[in-house]
């Protein structure tokens, strides 16, 4: 394990396995190639190992240049790609190889092609040593890769973290150890919202509630917002896969956070399934299912405080909210089985102060 600023990585290719990788992509661009001289363009900074690394096991005729863009601030692809350092000169009527060190949306490449398309190439080919297939979502296919590797954040072998990390020979993947992701339970009162915000602030959690998630990706009329919206007309509940798909998207959008709060999901043994083999395959898991739990006369008081203020008319009937307790009660039920048989579960006082639950999570969050 190696620690590059505040994030640790664990091994995870080792050299050997990238410089077969690299020599297998050099033996498959000199089939195509070795009669010609092609100029090989890496992408810095990123690339520059793999270049020198390709080049020395191409033997045949070839010229070699660099250009330079950016688009990845941490861990995160901002969006944004600028060129730093611009096209070589005199590439007209000739074959041009680009060098990748890695492909993940594609945005970057997207530029490459852009950049490269009012120029007249005689061919134009990418070529990149890592290849994040799963998350590519570019039109372009790509011409040749070294190896194919899941949605995992790498370092090592040209590739940062915050500018270190590029010299290792071998690639390390994010450990995501460290991460707490939660589930957090609670009835109607209970006083869920209110501690998420602490643990959100205190741990550096992303706090997902998946009503809130719907309602953000409705109102946008995202992709998945309609596919909901289609449910929800029809009076169909959502489908677990779509729910899942926009609680993905909400992890794959938070690289940074150091864990995350699950909220309104799962809510059946089934759900809860799909969200561990979600997680498995992010290399992540629920660390702990917390269920803030208070005797339904205090929570009732509270509830009928809050509505006095918020005007909530589900707040200020005492049946409305007998009902819903019922309802959690119904629903939590098998769940709390599913966590328990995982030796997750577990069940904190919330009747007290602030401060006073918060010191409850704290203690619970410290024995994971
Ligand atoms: P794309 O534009 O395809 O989303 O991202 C391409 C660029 O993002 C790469 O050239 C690289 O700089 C950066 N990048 C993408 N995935 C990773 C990764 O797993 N680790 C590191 N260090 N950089 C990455």
């Amino acid at each position: 394990m190696i620690q590059l600023h505040d994030k640790f990585f664990k091994p995870f290719i080792s050299e050997k396995e990238i410089q077969q990788a690299v020599k297998r992509v050099a033996d498959t661009i000199a089939a195509d190639y070795r009669d010609t001289t092609p100029i090989f363009v890496g992408v810095l900074n990123g690339s520059f190992m793999f270049v020198s690394d390709f080049l020395k096991a191409y033997e045949y005729p070839c010229e070699v240049s660099f250009v330079k863009l950016s688009s990845y601030q941490g861990l995160t692809s901002t969006g944004i790609v600028e060129t730093l350092l611009d096209l070589p000169e005199n590439i007209e009527g000739r074959d041009v190889i680009i060098l990748e060190d890695i492909i993940d949306t594609g945005r970057t490449l997207q530029e490459l092609v852009h950049l490269f398309s009012n120029t007249n190439v005689k061919e134009f080919k990418i070529a990149s040593l890592f290849y994040k297939s799963e998350v590519y979502n570019g039109e372009y296919a790509i011409d040749y890769f070294g190896l194919e590797i899941p949605d995992r954040f790498i370092v090592g072998y040209g590739l940062d973290y915050k500018e270190l990390g590029r010299n290792f020979r071998e690639v390390y993947q994010l450990n995501q150890k460290h991460m707490i992701n939660l589930v957090l339970f609670g009835k109607p009162g209970a006083g869920k919202g209110t501690q998420a915000q602490f643990l959100k602030e205190q741990y550096n959690l992303k706090h997902i509630s998946t009503g809130d998630v719907f309602r953000f990706n409705i109102k946008n009329g995202t992709e998945l917002g309609n596919l909901a919206k289609s449910y929800i007309d029809k009076g169909d509940l959502v489908p677990d896969a779509v729910t899942i798909k926009m609680l993905e998207d909400e992890v794959g959008k938070n690289p940074d956070a150091d864990g995350f709060i699950f909220d309104g999901f799962p809510r059946t043994a089934a759900q809860a399934e799909a969200l561990d083999n979600f997680l498995e395959s992010k290399d992540m898991k629920i660390n702990a299912t917390i269920a803030l739990e208070a005797n339904d006369e205090v929570l009732i008081a509270r509830l009928l405080e809050r509505g006095k203020v918020s005007g909530r008319s589900d707040d200020q009937d005492v049946d409305k909210i007998r009902n819903r307790f019922e309802e959690y009660s119904l629903k939590t039920a098998p769940l709390k089985n599913y966590y328990e048989d995982q030796n997750k579960f577990h069940s904190v006082n919330g009747i007290g102060s602030i401060e006073e639950i918060t010191e409850r999570l704290t203690k619970v969050i410290a024995s994971l």
